[in-house]
């Protein structure tokens, strides 16, 4: 078996036509013939399966040590499809701080089709196991209900990088018989294989790192065993939410140099977090891959590294739009994981359908700035940094323009 450098290039060796090609073609059918009525051809029809979708189904389960993927039209197709597993009166514990578009298909969507969510914090076991062997659960008198069917969280949470021990939480979720899903997005396989710490089922918004270019919109789903992988499988064929074949191509490429991306990301976010830790007009950086800017225990909870994505709070008195607006190289966007870097306000650009009080809550503030690293080089980022922190300085009171001075 070859390392996992090495797969992220060759992924698994496909001999399906006879041309040399080095790269798995891109089949633009949506039908395929029959030989005579009687076969039954591997390939029928496009919604079921498609040749250059399925590289990248297979590429994505090795990658993730699991024993089927599936692509998805998006990240939320993904979501979507393996929540569909479950049917009404099923009760999912779900980390308390999930991306906004999960919080909501949750929340909105799939409570109205009975599916009971409860949120908790992951980094509360007790909480957490309380939650999850259903004692407790409000509304039932005798204080017990039904064990949960399933637990859902991220690895490092958005925004502000929380770790979640995958390990742990599966460890507590097996004890009552529970479905262990995590959105591995923030990490990817370079960083962390979730099914080998006990998860169920991985997710995957491959529009972020796995894609890596801002070029498309992508979702994956990894199983641990073959009974899943029928019922991820009945989803993504009857809900049709497929990705289609030249997509599926772009994320096959992505994924080939996710390592030397993932590296490079990597090294600039610690030194961008440092050069933030220094800074007097930074309050807080939420960042597990410094010093000052982990909790305790965050570099024992499995994680080989912590990715390019880090949020700081700028201190009372300095506004981060002002920061934000004066930007040059960052660019001021949503998404994360690509080559380019990216700048946004949480609390107004991916964060915004989460009730005030609730964001607050989790910990997420008005002053809250988060970045994802790109591949540039550091010195130009650092640069375009100070000269936005000068501009944010300068319009704010004289005593603070003073203390960068
Ligand atoms: C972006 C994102 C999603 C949603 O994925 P889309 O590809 O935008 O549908 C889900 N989870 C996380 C952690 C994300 O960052």
């Amino acid at each position: 078996m070859t390392r996992f450098n090495t797969q992220l290039v060759h992924g698994l060796p496909v001999n399906d036509n006879t041309t040399g090609a080095v790269n798995p073609p891109i089949y633009n059918s949506s039908t395929y013939a029959f030989e005579s009525v009687e076969s039954m051809p591997r390939w029928d029809y496009a919604r079921s399966g498609n040749p250059t979708r399925d590289f990248l189904e297979r590429q994505i389960a090795q990658l993730e040590h699991g024993t089927r993927g599936f692509a998805f039209a998006s990240g939320l197709a993904a979501i979507h499809a393996v929540l569909s597993i479950f049917k009404p009166g099923d009760r999912i514990v779900v980390g308390s701080n999930v991306y906004g578009g999960t919080y909501s298909q949750f929340n909105e969507h799939f409570t109205r089709w009975g599916l009971v969510s409860q949120p908790v914090d992951t980094n509360d076991y007790e909480a957490l196991e309380a939650a999850i062997s259903g004692v407790g659960v409000a509304g039932d008198e005798d204080g017990a209900s039904e064990p949960a069917k399933a637990v859902y969280f991220e690895t490092l949470t958005n925004p502000l990088l929380q770790v979640n021990d995958v390990a742990a939480i599966a460890r507590i979720a097996h004890k009552y018989g529970a479905i262990v899903i995590v959105d591995n997005t923030f990490v990817t396989p370079y960083l962390q294989q979730p099914l080998d710490l006990g998860a169920d089922i991985v997710l995957h918004s491959a529009t972020k790192y796995l894609a890596g270019h801002s070029d498309v919109i992508a979702g994956l789903a990894v199983v641990r065993d073959d009974k899943l992988g029928e019922r991820v499988y009945y989803a993504q064929n009857r809900l049709g939410g497929i990705l289609p074949p030249a997509e599926s191509d772009s994320v096959r490429r992505g994924i080939q140099t996710l390592g030397l991306r993932i590296e490079r990301q990597q090294s600039n976010a610690v030194a961008i977090a440092n050069w933030l830790l220094d800074n007097p007009l930074v309050a807080t950086v939420h960042y597990p891959g410094v010093e000052g800017g982990r909790q305790p225990g965050d570099t024992e909870k499995g994680l080989k590294g912590f990715g390019g994505v880090l949020g700081f709070e700028v201190v009372k008195g300095i506004d981060p739009a002002e920061i934000l607006d004066n930007l040059h190289l960052f660019r001021l966007a949503v998404s994360l994981g690509a080559v380019e870097s990216l700048a946004e306000l949480p609390c107004r650009m991916t964060h915004f359908e989460l009730p005030r009080e609730e964001r607050l809550k989790v910990g997420i503030t008005d002053e809250l700035i988060r970045l994802s690293i790109g591949i540039e080089d550091v010195n130009d980022l650092i640069e375009d940094l100070d000269q936005a922190f000068a501009v944010a300085a300068k319009a704010a009171q004289p005593q603070l323009a003073e203390t960068v001075q």
